[in-house]
């Protein structure tokens, strides 16, 4: 790993146990010739990998002898380039706390300098344009280090050793805030943004991968704006906090919450809000909260204390809806034109567009929602070796996965692939990807979909390609996540992905052995009137799901639930006839029906709303009372939700009961169809994935019962359970069936 100051660290280990020799990076990996008495070498070898710094990964250690060289000394030397093999730059590291203490000590050489960093922090990822990961293959080549720098930079003893990045006010980059026909530089440029923050202005910050847009999150008119620029009526923003004590006056925050928090990746953390919350999820429970985790930010977060203000910022992504982050000025005033009062722009550049991530907390254990900064580029460790196969990945939550030998690499989240701009983010990033690996896909797998950008580009390649289906390669990405082999019987919870009897499957239940796999139970079908559509309109799968239980006679039944609204008929002629109406068993679309049956909203104004607004509902958690009818029909257990679907009509809820008792219902059909499948299939090894299973309560749910239940739960934990991490699962079915 490179970045992290190891051969620093192999240099004052060597010095410690008076061994010679010296130590390179090569893009192999590090290369360590050490000469000195047996014991000594022996305790060095052992220190390696039990001293190494926090933030480098040593996955395998080869050691061969060799004849004494007689060195004097021990010496870093120069970077070897050469042919690719298995060296990685680390992703871009938060601010550290010696460098935050540096920023804020007057007398330092870097007081209120927003581009400080050392080893154990600053950009990486998004700076690196080639390996080895030196300073003249990064966007910091133009800038020569002062003798102060350089100095730092040569001295072992000094935590800015090889710090390749390292810089200072006097050689290093530089903030200017443009706002309108005024520039602001030096150190009028930060107080000159924060007085615009507070006077209601959005700034446009740019931070290590791209620009984010910030405002008072307690200002509404502010937000307001940002919503109707961003064309997000309704989804949440994230925030950034100055610290994890200002995250607290506002929402929970456990040990490990506040642990991921603080992590050097520092993605925005699913918390759950207070009472004092600022509206930026409104009907959710959560937030996803950040951390300053620049000097920039902090420094602009201690101008802000400095007015009195201590409340959180709104820190969103410069984009239009999910389009590619900005990552230059231009882009951002030609993308959200007139939006921002404010540009807080410097010259060091973005190599590698990056959005920040998100993640969440679960059983104690970190999940990643959104993989992007702070991740990118780290692998997943694989079972086994192989060639180059590439997973293409889906159509929503665009990423792509590149394999190499054990190690799987995702690219950073590029966003919804029907989005301008998205297919050239995500080509360019396939290009970039292959040359900082060194590598050039040998094979390829993609969805089952014929019309995902990702699986035409796959296509596209030249290379042996493999269509795998959607769910299954949720699935498989659990297995590739622990290494399972199986057989496993995977529970993939989603919103859509084609089945290959060309139905729209989401609520699936598949015994997954290799690249084998069989579908033993599912929700069951019912008509997806007008396709996509119904995922914005979601009375339509209530609809749907109504006449499927009241068959003739809904309109007696249950007519007056879709009162005052357009289209009705339109869809229950659809539904009748099946016109544009493919059969579905999404669980996603289970849960819009059923939130809005619920006395929920007509319509979700993004993705996935209903759920989530549903899943907040449940305060207490789920209860008993309601529960699915469990069938085996044509080979295949169904999970039959029509119970609920009379009982929400015939007998309703306050909202809140019944989303708890609707989550309880669906957790106990899980385990009762698992029941049944476990003895047929002989294994007791459960996998979960699809983005139902986001739902934090639901996931807790289902891992907790099924556990007491005896069976070993394996679910996501480096890469999103949604389609973000589809691409692993394909991956894991190019090495199995292709042989890759
Ligand atoms: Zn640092
Ligand atoms: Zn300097
Ligand atoms: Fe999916």
């Amino acid at each position: 790993m490179q970045g992290v100051g190891f051969r620093p660290f192999v240099s004052r280990l060597a010095k410690e146990h008076g061994i010679t020799g010296w130590t390179a990076n090569t893009p192999a990996g590090v290369i360590i010739e050490a000469e000195g008495e047996p014991e000594k070498l022996e305790r060095f070898s052992a220190d390696l990998k039990t001293r190494r710094p926090p933030q480098s990964r040593i996955d395998s250690i080869t050691m061969s002898p060799l004849p004494a060289a007689g060195d004097a000394v021990f010496e870093i030397r120069q970077s070897r380039s050469g042919q690719a093999g298995a060296a990685i730059i680390p992703a871009d590291l938060a601010v550290c706390p010696a460098c935050a203490r540096d920023i804020a000590e007057p007398d330092n050489r870097r007081f209120n300098y927003p581009f400080a960093n050392c080893t154990d922090c600053g950009p990486r990822f998004t700076i690196v344009k080639s390996l080895p990961y030196d300073r003249a293959n990064t966007t910091m080549s133009e800038f020569e280090m002062c003798a102060d720098c350089a100095r730092e930079f040569g001295d072992p003893d000094n935590r800015r050793f090889h710090a390749q990045p390292n810089c200072c006010p006097v050689c290093g980059p530089h903030i200017t805030l443009e706002c309108g026909a005024r520039t602001f530089s030096g150190e009028t440029a930060l107080p000159e943004a924060a007085r615009l923050i507070l006077s209601g202005a959005i700034a446009a910050v740019k931070s290590l991968g791209g620009f984010q847009l910030a405002c008072d999150a307690a200002n509404a008119a502010a937000l307001d704006r940002l919503r109707k620029a961003k064309n997000r009526p309704a989804k949440p923003f994230a925030l950034m906090a100055a610290c994890a004590a200002a995250a607290k006056k506002f929402c929970e925050m456990s040990a490990e919450e506040e642990a991921l928090f603080n992590s050097p990746a520092a993605p925005a953390v699913m918390l759950r809000k207070k009472e004092n919350a600022p509206a930026v999820s409104p009907g959710l429970a959560t937030a996803a909260v950040m951390a300053a985790y620049t000097p920039l930010h902090r420094l602009l977060f201690a101008e802000l204390a400095k007015r009195g203000f201590d409340g959180p910022l709104v820190m969103t992504s410069a984009n239009l809806r999910d389009e590619p982050i900005c990552i230059s000025k231009e882009q951002v005033l030609q993308r959200l034109p007139g939006l921002a009062g404010a540009v807080l722009d410097h010259n060091r550049g973005i190599h590698n567009r990056c959005d920040d991530s998100v993640a969440f907390v679960q059983d104690g254990q970190p999940r990643i929602i959104r993989r992007a900064r702070g991740y990118t580029p780290q692998s997943v460790r694989l079972g086994r070796g192989g060639g180059c196969a590439l997973g293409a990945g889906g159509q929503m939550k665009g990423a792509f996965c590149l394999a190499r030998g054990a190690e799987a690499f995702l690219s950073q989240h590029i966003g919804e692939m029907d989005e301008p701009g998205c297919e050239s983010f995500y080509l360019e990033t396939l290009e970039k990807m292959q040359a900082l690996l060194g590598v050039k896909a040998e094979t390829a797998a993609h969805d089952l979909h014929p019309d995902y950008a990702a699986t035409r580009i796959a296509k596209s390649l030249g290379v042996k390609t493999v269509a795998v289906q959607h769910h299954y390669a949720h699935i498989a990405s659990v297995m590739a996540e622990h290494d399972i082999n199986g057989p496993v019987i995977g529970l993939a919870f989603d919103g859509t992905g084609l089945g290959p009897d060309g139905s729209i499957w989401g609520g699936e239940i598949l015994v997954c052995e290799g690249a084998k796999w069989e579908r033993r139970g599912a929700l069951k079908a019912v008509r997806l009137p007008g396709g996509d559509v119904a995922a914005v309109e979601i009375w339509r799968m209530a609809l749907s799901w109504i006449m499927s239980v009241y068959g003739n006679n809904w309109r007696d039944k249950a007519g007056r639930v879709f009162g005052g609204l357009d289209g009705v008929d339109t869809a229950a002629r659809m539904i009748e006839s099946g016109f544009n109406s493919p059969y579905t068993t999404s669980m996603g679309r289970l849960f819009d029906a059923m939130s809005f049956l619920c006395g929920g909203p007509a319509k979700a104004g993004y993705e996935a709303q209903a759920a989530m607004e549903f899943e907040s509902l449940c305060r207490g958690g789920a209860d008993d009372g309601w529960n699915f009818d469990i069938y085996k029909e044509n080979g295949l257990w169904v999970m039959d939700p029509s119970p609920l679907i009379r009982a929400a009509l015939e007998n309703p809820l306050p909202r809140a009961a019944a989303a708890r008792r609707f989550h309880g219902a669906l957790c106990a059909a899980a385990a009762a169809a698992v029941q049944k499948i476990s003895p047929e299939s002989g294994t007791k090894k459960i996998a979960l994935s699809g983005g139902v299973f986001q739902n934090r309560l639901l996931l807790g749910l289902c891992t907790g019962r099924l556990a007491r239940a005896g069976y070993e739960v394996y679910c996501n934990r480096q890469v999103p359970a949604n389609d973000g991490g589809l691409a692993l699962g394909q991956v894991y079915a190019a090495r199995s069936t292709l042989g890759a």
